[in-house]
């Protein structure tokens, strides 16, 4: 894809399903934008939304926070980007424009199951076709790279995060069976309670521990989540949010394949990448109570 024609046409931005963007559809604000959205176009736009960015008091209560900007767009190659993955992109930039930091990709490609072949071209592609440059990440490299988390799970970043969390005592392997979990959730379903491990191998013994490895090799890794009181969020748009402990599991931080989770490759990254802010979709704020636990451990 080349910049050079203002009114080359874009790559295709899927709307995907989840439909809505502050209330608006994003379908219908997708079929909105596509005439408008020229490189040119948007260009423009950017320019005038940079020096908005740069005027706003809550851009000035983030920027107390740190003295240098760093944010990320992190996608993962799922799909063709959609309007909400662009969405989070633009904001990052024009944050870290307006403020004279650094914006980086990251590309997020830990659920194996999950990858699309072709979908990080299409990401970087529509990167480029909106003029939206990034400074460290695919391509362009940079001091904390790689920027690709399957290559930075074959360096083993994630496994030695994880045995730290071992070794510290604030994660454990989980050795249940997935049948075993199905049965637990129906029976949580049908007491009408909140579904979610029950944290059998959390206090295991050594011999139960050695036995259970005997029979479950391959097993998962699960970060230890206070049993109680409230985990409290700071999201610059909604202000403090509280999450109560008890309605959050030992979730999986490192799975069977030792790929790491979303959860645990997202911390781990954000704090080695030295990430100053996180601006993403608002579907990713009930995650934040696990994230800040992560980032305390
Ligand atoms: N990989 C996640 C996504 O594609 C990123 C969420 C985040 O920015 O933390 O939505």
């Amino acid at each position: 894809m080349t910049l050079s024609s203002a009114d080359a046409p874009g790559p295709n931005l899927d709307i995907g399903s989840k439909g809505k963007l502050d209330g608006i559809s994003s379908v219908t604000a997708l079929g909105a934008l596509r005439p408008f959205l020229t490189p040119h176009r948007f260009s423009l736009l950017r320019n005038v939304l940079v020096s908005l960015f740069r005027d706003s008091s809550t851009t000035d209560n983030m920027v107390a926070m740190s003295e240098t900007v760093r944010v990320r767009y992190a996608p993962s190659p799922t799909g063709e980007p959609h309007l909400g993955n662009i969405r989070s992109a633009l904001f990052n930039w024009l944050y870290a424009r307006a403020m004279g930091g650094t914006f980086i990709v990251r590309i997020e490609d830990t659920d194996r199951t999950r990858l699309v072949e072709g979908a990080q071209d299409s990401i970087l592609d529509a990167l480029r076709w909106l003029n939206l440059d990034w400074d460290e990440g695919p391509e362009v490299g940079g001091a904390f790279g790689p920027y690709v988390q399957s290559e930075r799970q074959a360096q083993g970043i994630y496994q030695e995060h994880t045995d730290w969390l071992i070794a510290e005592g604030r994660a454990y392997y989980c050795y249940c069976h997935p049948d075993r979990l199905d049965t637990m959730r129906k029976a949580q379903q049908v007491a009408g309670i909140s579904p979610g491990y029950d944290r059998r191998c959390r206090d295991l013994s050594d011999d139960d521990r050695q036995r259970s490895s005997e029979v479950n090799r391959k097993p998962v890794v699960r970060f230890k989540m206070p049993l109680e009181g409230d985990i409290l969020v700071n999201d610059v748009v909604r202000g403090e949010v509280k999450f109560d402990s008890a309605l959050l599991d030992d979730f999986v931080i490192l799975k069977s394949d030792s790929f790491p989770t979303y959860h645990l490759a997202n911390v781990v990254d954000d704090h080695l990448m030295g990430i100053t802010h996180v601006m993403r979709a608002e579907e990713w704020l009930p995650s934040a109570p696990r994230h800040i636990k992560l980032y305390e451990a």
